[in-house]
């Protein structure tokens, strides 16, 4: 029988995934000899045998590869036949996986449940089990190379059986960094009223606990978290007022895909998500009766149609929901809106007025990193919040970065993102940049991902806002800087998402962002490449009375509004104006002297106005909220939509936004239901987005679009959008790795540098955009700098 030999190489997230392990057993199963090794680009391997088990072995290598790697590429070709007679997995090169990407911390998998519950199993019960295809990753990692001397393991010394299967290329847990056992891994411990360290199982107390209606503070992989009984409103409503949280919605933790069927419809991608290995919170729609059901109380997640559920993804989660049997709350362990706490000394300070006990254990959290946050939409990923089982996995980039780049983000819902060669690291979700603490996971967490992913930005990408503590931190780094206009930079993020270089007609719509022109912008049209945009049309900016007050208070953009649909005669009978009367006079002079009231095109201070309008409501707890509450008025079965006509406003177009806010006014006042009018709105939006980009496209010729910003987190609007887009014929571009919110901002950001650092692939795209400049949108040419 002829012997043939191959070289294989493969590059992906192929280490720390159990990808050497697979190619032992499978090179040993054909009965094939060669070797198995890392190096800096991957994996590499050698195989001689016979030539159909050859064959085979390289259809499986593609087919059926371990479930946590991601191969990218695979080349292969011939390699000398040897005669050798075995195969091994060679040690790694020197310095070889120095820089081997670190994969994102992974949920518990089959196999380590099976060891969990199987009494004969050394590790049953063990909440701290995990193996090469699961468990703890990025919140662990100090340093490279990813061994176990740079995690927080390293105080943990392996024991004889732990060590054997560490070594053991048969084994599993083969070089699975984590690995442990009860003999000589973290430990878990209870600080409650029942006594600190008590002897017996510290599950116990803490199911108890929970079960009398306590609020425990339990360590995860990321941070603390506070759990209670998700059916025990008292319990809830305490966890709710201690916390400072007044009314966004909580996340609840159901012990299986049945547990949470019980509590929301759960469609086929929402299973894959909520089962699959990254486990984040997936926002699902709540059964008809689930808030009546004993299940869910009533202050879990107060008047919303939807609920953010999550599985366990620890084998503590596992053990919890077990013993307990019911479905827990499971929130970020910190008050109001500071930063998760996951330093063992700062959670018992900071959580011990929230939490009745702690459960907690040794292994220490190095990266504090939150639960991530998902919907889906048309069966895709719709990601609100990226983070923990996504972080650090990197996106590609359709054009590689001539330069290394690091982009700063915007301020709320911040990330960062690094940029070498074709992939971007954007980072996990930081927080609101408004504070010393965020400020400083801000520029720790920068320090750590250069370190992991041995990047040395030249370029530095920030926001046009001069008061973000990004923007200010960015100015006085020592690189080349690369402002980047807001809006541009969501387009841009949804370019990179998709995997595209533009031009497109990019919708932006969001609550605020810097304009070039130093006014607020937010509800864009733009004609837009990564390297450059124009702003083709926006809404029509109406002042906002009080500054930042407007934000927290939706009334007062009404009253703005109002006055301008109304011209100065606004309806006295209109409840908006009834409720706020004692300030009505003053806020609506505010916004026509333009003293503190800035202009905003914003469209998501549209959807307020028009929220304070229908009486959702007048104030705010939490970024969007009135926002989001109109969105669950609207009766999905209205189809019409009120009218509104773009006009031109030089060389661009302008949305009359007054006109929409005087038909849901009218409406009211002839007493169509609420439902009805919220539908309306949102349908007349969808149509000025379609209307806009056929503007665009008529102008331009550009029939693909980008739809970004907080305000496509809106289902309702992104739906009816895409439809309407679609039956006009566009290709339509929406996200599905990095959020349409702020939190994308950063991969947007990113993108636009390493474009602008690499220009010569634009030019032909920049002849399209000129073609654009001598008829519709012929005034500003804007590149961001
Ligand atoms: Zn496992
Ligand atoms: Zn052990």
């Amino acid at each position: 029988m002829s012997r043939r030999a191959v070289a294989v190489r493969i590059e992906g997230i192929v280490q720390g995934v159990g990808f050497r392990p697979f190619v032992y057993g499978l090179a040993t199963r054909l009965g094939l000899a060669g070797l198995v090794g890392n190096d800096e680009r991957g994996v590499f391997i050698e195989v001689e045998g016979g030539s159909a088990p050859v064959e085979e072995f390289l259809a499986a290598l593609t087919g059926d590869p371990p479930p946590l790697a991601v191969i990218e590429r695979i080349t292969t070709g011939p390699a000398p036949v040897t005669g050798r007679r075995t195969f091994a997995i060679a040690p790694s090169a020197a310095g070889g996986d120095r820089h081997a990407l670190v994969s994102p911390d992974v949920a518990t998998c089959d196999a380590c449940l099976r060891d969990l519950t199987d009494p004969a199993d050394r590790r049953c019960g063990y909440a701290f089990t995990n193996c090469t295809g699961c468990g703890p990753r990025f919140t662990i990692v100090r340093d490279v190379p990813y061994d176990r001397a740079n995690t927080t393991m390293a105080g943990f010394l392996m024991c004889a059986d732990c060590a054997r299967e560490y070594h053991d290329p048969g084994d599993r847990r083969f070089h699975a960094q984590p690995v442990c056992c009860p003999a000589c891994g973290p430990s878990l411990r209870f600080h409650g009223p029942g006594g600190s360290g008590a002897a017996g199982d510290p599950l116990e107390p803490a199911v108890r606990l929970l079960r009398e209606g306590g609020v425990l503070a339990v360590k995860g992989l990321g941070g603390y978290h506070l759990a209670a009984l998700a059916a025990d409103e008292p319990a809830v409503a305490a966890l709710r007022s201690r916390k400072h949280r007044e009314d966004k919605p909580f996340a609840v933790m159901a012990s299986d895909v049945a547990a949470a069927r019980r509590l929301c419809v759960v469609d086929r991608a929402e299973e894959r998500l909520l089962t699959g290995p990254a486990r984040p919170v997936v926002l699902l729609r709540r059964l008809p009766d689930a808030s009546v059901a004993p299940s869910v109380a009533p202050s879990v997640a107060p008047g919303n149609r939807w609920l953010g559920v999550l599985l366990p993804y620890t084998p503590l989660h596992h053990l919890l929901l077990r013993a307990l049997g019911h479905p827990i709350v499971l929130t970020s362990g910190n008050v109001s809106d500071e930063p998760i706490a996951y330093r063992d000394e700062d959670a018992l300070e900071r959580l011990g007025g929230i939490a009745d006990a702690f459960l907690t254990h040794d292994r220490p959290i190095h990266i504090r990193t939150d639960d991530s946050v998902v919907r889906v939409f048309r069966g895709r990923d719709l990601p609100i919040r990226r983070s923990r089982g996504y972080v650090p996995h990197p996106l590609p980039l359709a054009r590689a970065a001539r330069r290394p780049v690091l982009a700063c983000g915007a301020e709320l819902k911040h990330t960062f993102c690094l940029v070498k060669d074709d992939r971007a690291f954007v980072s996990h979700h930081i927080g609101d940049l408004e504070n010393y603490e965020t400020l400083r996971s801000f520029t720790e967490g920068v320090d750590h991902f250069r370190r992991l992913f041995d990047i040395t930005p030249e370029v530095v990408a920030h926001d046009l806002h001069p008061d973000y503590l990004s923007t200010k931190w960015a100015l006085d780094q020592d690189a080349d800087l690369v402002g980047v206009q807001h809006h541009h930079a969501h387009i841009a993020s949804c370019l990179a998402d998709n995997g595209v270089a533009g031009p497109v007609a990019g919708v932006a719509f969001d609550g605020l962002g810097y304009g070039s022109d130093g006014t607020l912008w937010g509800g864009e049209f733009l004609v837009a490449d990564l390297a450059g945009f124009e702003r083709a049309g926006h809404l029509a900016p109406v002042p906002m009375p009080g500054g930042a007050t407007a934000i927290r208070q939706p009334w007062r953009m009404a009253a703005a509004y109002l006055d301008l649909a109304y011209d100065g005669d606004v309806p006295e009978d209109l409840d908006v104006v009834r409720r706020n009367a004692g300030q009505w006079a003053a806020v609506v002079a505010l916004a026509r002297r333009g003293v503190n009231a800035p202009l905003t095109s914003s469209m998501g201070r549209l959807f307020d106005a028009v929220a304070a309008v229908a009486g959702v409501r007048d104030a705010i707890t939490y970024e969007g909220q009135a926002a989001v509450e109109f969105e669950q008025l609207a009766d999905p079965a209205v189809d019409d939509a009120y009218p509104c006509g773009l006009v031109s406003a030089g060389t661009r177009f302008a949305v009359p936004g007054v006109e929409l806010v005087r038909a849901v006014a009218d409406d009211l006042r002839a007493g169509v239901p609420r439902e009805v009018v919220a539908a309306r709105f949102h349908n007349a939006v969808a149509r000025v987005v379609a209307d806009g980009c056929t503007l665009v496209r008529k102008a331009c010729g550009l029939s693909t679009v980008a739809l970004s910003g907080g305000v496509f987190q809106n289902l309702l609007l992104l739906g009816r959008a895409v439809t309407l887009l679609e039956e006009r014929g566009f290709t339509v571009l929406t996200h599905h790795r990095v959020p349409p919110n702020d939190g994308g901002v950063s991969l947007g950001q990113a993108a636009v540098a390493a474009a602008m650092a690499a220009n010569s692939p634009i030019r032909g795209v920049r002849r399209e955009l000129s073609q654009a400049r001598h008829t519709w949108f012929g005034g500003m040419s804007e590149t961001g700098t």
